[in-house]
């Protein structure tokens, strides 16, 4: 059984699978800072996308860790991707938690200014950037519940996913989510 919960009027729930084949507006990539594609859910997305998705990622240029930008979703079944830059982690003293939020906090921030409805996000920086999945997890669910603390009453958003490749992945979020939000 998949677990959800609603906070203030949002539903977060996580998917097991390939985020490429998952049906959402936004489609957040964990892209990296030239915005050049890359392996991982990066390869992944702009193999899915087609190459609308490189052009454009060219013409923006770049992407700082922490932030995020919108292209194109391309073949992808979504209405934009959402690109954003996590942190490398370097052991945790280089303010890779704070920018790892960031990533969260902004790309939410993005597709509600971009009026959608519907976000899913990958594990971001915990594949080839190492960041500690359970570290990540929490750091991920307390960005969540910021967002939404500030823009709950005022954003077109109403379902926030984790897409988690791994049975291991998918089992971890869980149980972040259940310790950050319970039933209400
Ligand atoms: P980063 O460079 O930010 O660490 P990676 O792409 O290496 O990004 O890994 C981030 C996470 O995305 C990892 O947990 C990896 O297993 C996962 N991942 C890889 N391909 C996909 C995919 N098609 N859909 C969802 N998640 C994926």
């Amino acid at each position: 059984m998949l677990g959800v919960r609603h906070y203030k009027g949002i539903a977060i729930d996580l998917f097991h699978g390939d985020i490429t084949e998952f049906v959402c507006d936004g489609m957040v990539n964990a892209a990296n800072e030239a915005l050049a594609g890359g392996g991982g859910v990066d390869g992944a997305i702009h193999q899915a996308g087609g190459p609308i998705i490189l052009e454009e990622c060219r013409q923006i240029g770049s992407c700082a860790t922490g932030s995020a930008v919108k292209t194109s979703a391309g073949n992808l079944p979504a209405k934009a991707v959402i690109h954003t830059v996590g942190p490398v982690w370097r052991g945790g003293q280089e303010n890779e938690p704070k920018l790892l939020e960031s990533c969260y906090y902004n790309s939410l921030k993005l597709g509600h200014e971009l009026g959608f409805r519907h976000l899913a996000f990958p594990s971001i920086s915990t594949g080839i950037y190492s960041f500690p999945v359970q570290q990540a997890a929490e750091l991920t669910f307390q960005a969540m519940r910021s967002f939404i603390d500030e823009f709950s009453d005022k954003t077109t958003i109403k379902r926030i996913t984790m897409v988690l490749f791994s049975r291991d992945d998918h089992n971890c979020y869980q149980d972040q989510m259940f310790q950050e939000f319970s039933e209400e």
